[in-house]
């Protein structure tokens, strides 16, 4: 199976392939994963989401079509909600950077496909420098809660997976834009030390996750996810326990 533009978040393709994301959900809860993968279940399109696409897909320079695609940006009288103003400040902000627009140069949304640990995966490049560095570009709230999103988990893979096709190891670097009242930004180079680390903890966990996802184990309910949540029966619970959380 190729994977394009088109086909790349389908269902074949998130049967076929592992991706950083779907790691990330088995990694939370593997039910969830597995409904997921199934089509039972949809985590629903936030609007931190979609600020992130809105700014994803100006570096495209597919923002006229985004926002034909997706009424949702805008209100009643027909004006962008706040949120994609200020996407649209940020995106000043950051284009005004030489530093920034040179790590966002690179070939835009540039998929590969590749097998690791015995599986295959699929990995969408926010800006690809071939023989130089890759980039992905976040829209966080601040630069402190970065490392909680895990991104080395992305660059880890993202690193390996270059190599494995190009055969070139290249350097994963973050383009951080905040939503702060005034914008902050930065790049985050992310240690070799640490996308070692975060490697060969998917390495470890990725062989059951397969076996999960094919059918061969069952999924462990985490209990407290939405999902979990959302097909869950009532149970009859001592009042006191809540006192002890
Ligand atoms: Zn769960």
């Amino acid at each position: 199976m190729t994977l394009s533009e088109e086909n790349y978040y389908g269902e074949e393709a998130n049967r076929m392939f592992f991706s950083v994301s779907q790691y990330k959900d088995f990694a939370k809860c593997e039910a969830m994963a597995l409904a997921k993968i199934r089509g039972e279940y949809k985590r629903p399109m936030t609007r931190a989401l979609l600020v992130g696409s809105f700014v994803d897909s100006y570096f495209e320079g597919t923002l006229p079509q985004f926002m034909q695609e997706n009424p949702e940006l805008f209100t009643r009288k027909n004006e962008l909600k706040s949120e994609f103003r200020k996407a649209n400040e940020i995106i000043g902000r950051v284009s005004s950077d030489p530093m920034f627009m040179r790590f966002m140069s690179g070939e835009k949304q540039k998929i590969m496909t590749f097998e690791m640990f015995g599986v295959l995966w699929k990995m969408k490049m926010d800006s690809f420098l071939d023989g130089t560095c890759i980039t992905d570009l976040k829209i966080v709230a601040n630069f402190r809660t970065l490392p909680l999103w895990r991104y080395d988990l992305q660059g880890a893979v993202y690193q390996k997976g270059v190599e494995l096709v190009t055969g070139e190891t290249l350097p994963f670097y973050l383009a951080v834009a905040t939503k702060e009242r005034v914008t902050d930004l930065d790049i985050f180079q992310i240690p070799q030390s640490t996308l070692d680390m975060a490697l060969r903890e998917i390495e470890e966990r990725i062989g059951h996750y397969a076996e999960v996802k094919h059918g061969f184990a069952p999924p462990k309910y985490c209990g407290e996810c939405d999902y979990c949540k959302s097909i869950k029966r009532a149970a009859i619970r001592n009042y006191n326990e809540l006192l002890e959380m």
